[in-house]
């Protein structure tokens, strides 16, 4: 496997950083997961401007273009001949002593990781997921904002864990208002009488990629689609519940915690959704 680290494509065990990196010493950085699907990068242009505004947010600047990001990825599929891959590409704020200081951080380290995929379980698409709410709140957008993809995700991990701990692999996160967030790493939606609602940018969420491309297949498709805040009272009488993510793609939610979602099983207009997706990824993956 070929690392793509500082401008320089070199094999995964030379492929290291300082213990100095404030990417490790106060997860001073960002991120991006992105999917490559029959050799093209999915929404590969919105990913590497939401990285581009996330460093904007930290005022971390790299010595690298867009293109020359967009080109990091492209030699890394090349290099390892895959097909289908997910995609990290990793910025830190560099080496530095042990203060906090940003600034005094020369330069910040570039890395891009092309991986095969892990996916859920396949049969999870099918029967959905069992998720919990978590008592964690999201970050409040004024001390953190969620719509920056930080590598500081504990508020999410802390989350997460509340999930194993009840036995499901997601859980919902509300704001500080008490409305519904997103997941730990996915966006959640719901089905209710026919529309499609997912909760606003404002409620303080990543601006999930894939969010947008199902809010661009429910117009395409025709299903009515809301952006509006959300009771996780709702969510659990909801007709339907799915999650979306890069890794999770679109995935219904059957059990939240101990309400059964609609009839237990996938509903039919996540399942519409759902086909629609994949059959757009499979055919030609949009890289706008
Ligand atoms: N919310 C959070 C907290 C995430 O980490 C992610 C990405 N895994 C998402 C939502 C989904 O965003 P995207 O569709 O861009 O992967």
């Amino acid at each position: 496997m070929a690392i793509w680290i500082n401008g320089n494509l070199v094999p995964k065990e030379d492929a290291k950083i300082s213990v100095f990196d404030h990417g490790l010493l106060y997860g001073d950085g960002v991120f991006e997961g992105i999917r490559v699907y029959n050799r093209r990068i999915f929404k590969c242009k919105s990913h590497i401007d939401r990285l581009y505004r996330s460093l904007d947010a930290l005022r971390l600047t790299i010595p690298y273009t867009k293109v020359e990001i967009e080109q990091s990825m492209r030699d890394g599929i090349k290099a390892d001949d895959l097909k289908d891959a997910y995609i990290r590409l990793v910025v830190t704020r560099g080496d530095g002593n042990l203060g906090l200081h940003p600034f005094q951080c020369e330069r910040a380290n570039v890395i891009t990781i092309v991986d095969s995929i892990q996916l859920y379980p396949p049969e999870l698409y099918e029967a959905g997921l069992a998720v919990i709410t978590a008592k964690r709140i999201r970050n409040d957008p004024r001390a953190l904002d969620p719509s920056v993809k930080s590598l500081n995700y504990l508020n999410n991990i802390m989350a997460k864990i509340e999930a194993i701990d009840a036995g499901v692999l997601e859980a919902i996160m509300l704001n500080t208002d008490g409305y519904v967030s997103e997941c730990t790493g996915d966006n959640i939606f719901i089905v209710k009488d026919g529309t499609v609602w997912t909760p606003p940018v404002t409620a303080g969420i990543l601006h999930g990629i894939t969010r947008q491309f199902v809010l661009d297949l429910c117009k395409k498709l025709s299903i009515p689609a809301v952006e509006h805040d959300m009771k996780i009272e709702e969510v659990r009488v909801a007709d339907e519940v799915f999650l979306t993510g890069t890794g999770a793609e679109l995935i219904a939610v059957t059990k939240v915690d101990h309400m059964i979602i609609g009839s237990g099983k996938r509903g039919p207009i996540t399942a519409k959704l759902n086909q629609a997706f994949r059959d757009t990824v499979e055919t030609n993956a949009p890289e706008d």
